[in-house]
């Protein structure tokens, strides 16, 4: 039987693969797995082999293992849409956010953060693929967000992350991360500061992010299996 630990370090070599190829530094990229409706059991299989980062999209979901879960070292990477009225949570649990989409949401977090007296590393979700049921602030906006976002001191602006276009063709989904590696150069050049983290690449594309520049790849499917039915 292929183990959660098996498919973690399978998923590892192929990062680091991915990482010769292209020239990069193999600790450059963050491998984070997405633990999103799968088990307390499954998460605590991931941290025996090693990992002590997980990524969850729901904020209540990721309250519920982290409470439960609260007898091993875990940090907790909040990776999808927040409404405002759950920010409390993510400022309460999560040891960073990949996905603010929104400056109201982005001012929102830091009074709750203030209120908890914590910082969060904090990336801002650009939507490169233009579509509609994706999240995220227009490429063109970013630098707009970020100079509003300032002000926000308890927010550590870290880079950006996205969600690609889903194809069986290479080249939209290689526009999507191009544009995200742009958008971070343009970031670069108006501010002056790093915006490093760039997290893009899931279980179907992330040797192409990695190719591309990604620092961090999130992957569910490929390292838990599929999502179990709510
Ligand atoms: C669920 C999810 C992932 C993981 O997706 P897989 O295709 O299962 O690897 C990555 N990023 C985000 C934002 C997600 O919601």
């Amino acid at each position: 039987m292929v183990t959660i630990a098996d498919r973690l370090h399978q998923a590892r070599a192929r990062v680091d693969a991915a990482c010769h190829r292209a020239g990069r530094e193999p600790a450059s990229v963050e491998l984070l797995p997405i633990s999103k409706w799968h088990s307390p059991a499954s998460i605590r299989e991931a941290h025996a082999a090693g990992w002590t980062r997980l990524g969850e999209s729901r904020p209540q979901e990721l309250r519920s293992k982290a409470e439960e879960l609260d007898d091993v070292e875990l940090s907790w990477v909040a990776i999808g849409h927040l409404q405002t009225n759950k920010a409390k949570i993510i400022a309460a649990y999560a040891d960073e956010f990949q996905a603010l989409d929104s400056v109201p949401l982005g001012q929102a977090l830091d009074r709750r953060l203030a209120q908890a007296d914590r910082e969060l590393p904090v990336l801002l979700e650009v939507n490169t693929s233009g579509e509609a049921a994706k999240g995220g602030f227009a490429p063109e906006g970013v630098v707009d967000a970020v100079r509003m976002l300032r002000s926000c001191d308890r927010l550590r602006l870290e880079g950006l992350m996205t969600l690609a276009a889903r194809s069986q063709d290479q080249e939209p989904v290689r526009a999507c991360f191009t544009r995200l590696v742009e958008t971070q150069q343009r970031l670069q050049d108006t501010f002056g500061e790093p915006f490093d983290t760039l997290s893009m690449g899931m279980s179907e594309d992330f040797e192409l992010a990695v190719a591309c520049g990604s620092t961090c790849v999130r992957l569910g499917t490929l390292i838990f299996g599929p999502r179990p039915t709510r």
